[in-house]
């Protein structure tokens, strides 16, 4: 993609999102791109990430491929919701203001529900503070205004579900003895770490800030750490990315020393097709990123419901079924696992895209009144 032109409509049209919207507020000097991808199952749900991006093609390429992934995830997580994203292009460092948040929040609620928001990489609970103070279509925001707060905790437990699936396929047992290997010690890695702990597992572990590694020995109780760029050769049984995205790779692909990849990080194969075919010949048990780190996405989603933390854990569960379920669909159809959760997402979008849903609708939502109403 070159300029902002004919190549952005055309590469738009063939990635097939509904609405591609960009905002600048001159006030603020905010700059945010949202995209929405598609809300056949319910409106676009997807974070708000800020970042320094070097140019405007590269915010855009960002928010047309995270939206898309946020379509797949609530589909697969069986949510009523659709896929959507925002990106604010900006140093999180350094260009964070109460008038920045405020004139995003401005924007999102021009869209009028059709995109809700929440806090991505770059942004947090006090961020979206700002954003409810111009707009009801956010999530994540605290409890004081019947928030649910930080995903990442529930992000991390049901990550754990997905591993105990995938740990019971490939080895036909717990977590208790089983050695793992985390990527990334922040929000969702070091919490994993701790649960993983507390499952009895071996856990080897990095990041590339030395702090926090000190704090996953002393806090988390890991076993050992390593080096980053030691991880993808360290023997285990699983592997799991809560960093990056695109770490399983050419480069790492062939070497990796694991049965299992199980982690919360998106978008983890850098070219989804072909990688997860070396991945299926190697042996290696592909837990699909977009179904097992859903559980952020299902605490937030609850909030429109009607915040309550035994449902969101309870729900977050349900990511231990789904993934077998998806293993299932693998063996049945000889497909890999990544091809399985593709299919499951169509199966559902196709067998719903007839009813009759309104993007601004619920079910039989309970929840946040001020977003169902429009406040
Ligand atoms: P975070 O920014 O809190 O943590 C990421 C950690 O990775 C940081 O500690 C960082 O220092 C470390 N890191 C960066 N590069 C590294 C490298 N090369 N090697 C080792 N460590 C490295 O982010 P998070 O909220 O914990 O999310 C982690 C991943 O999970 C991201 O890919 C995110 O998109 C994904 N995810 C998060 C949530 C959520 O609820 N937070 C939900 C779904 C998906």
């Amino acid at each position: 993609m070159g300029d902002i032109s004919m190549e952005y409509y055309n590469y738009v049209e063939k990635e097939g999102h509904e609405q591609v919207c960009f905002f600048y507020d001159r006030g603020s000097g905010l700059k945010a791109i949202v995209a929405i991808h598609d809300t056949t199952l319910g409106p676009a749900l997807g974070g708000t990430r800020m970042w320094p991006y070097e140019n405007e093609q590269d915010a855009l390429r960002d928010v047309l491929r995270l939206s898309q992934g946020m379509t797949n995830k609530a589909a697969a997580a069986g949510l009523n919701l659709g896929g959507g994203k925002a990106v604010i292009i900006g140093d999180p460092k350094k260009d964070k203001s109460e008038a920045l948040f405020r004139a995003f929040g401005k924007c999102v609620n021009s869209l009028g529900g059709r995109y809700i928001t929440a806090e991505d990489v770059g942004t947090d609970v006090n961020d979206m503070e700002y954003v409810y103070m111009e707009t009801p279509y956010v999530t994540g925001i605290h409890s004081d205004h019947g928030g649910s707060g930080d995903p990442s905790p529930f992000t991390a437990y049901g990550t754990l579900q997905g591993m105990r699936a995938a740990v019971e396929k490939q080895f036909g047992t717990d977590l208790k003895g089983r050695s793992v290997s985390v990527q990334g010690l922040g929000h969702v890695g070091m919490e994993l770490a701790r649960l993983l702990k507390r499952e009895g597992a071996k856990v080897i572990a990095t990041d590339i800030d030395a702090e926090s590694c000190q704090r996953a020995k002393d806090e988390a109780g890991v076993d050992e750490i390593v080096k980053p760029e030691e991880i993808y050769d360290v023997a285990v049984d699983v592997f799991a990315p809560c960093a990056l995205g695109a770490v399983v790779n050419d480069r790492t692909v062939e070497t990796l020393k694991c049965k299992v990849i199980a982690g919360a990080a998106n978008n983890q194969l850098e070219d989804s097709d072909r990688h997860c075919e070396v991945l299926e010949k190697r042996g290696i048990l592909y837990t699909p990123d977009y179904v097992i780190n859903a559980g952020g996405l299902i605490n937030v989603y609850l909030e429109i419901k009607g915040y309550n933390v035994k449902q969101a854990r309870r729900l977050c569960r349900g990511i231990y079924y789904n993934c077998m379920k998806i293993f299932k669909i693998a063996a049945e159809k000889e497909i890999t696992s990544h091809h399985a959760a593709e299919h499951m997402v169509s199966r559902r979008m196709n067998s719903l895209a007839g009813l009759s849903t309104h993007f601004n609708t619920y079910g039989a939502s309970k929840g946040r009144a001020d977003i169902r109403a429009g406040r």
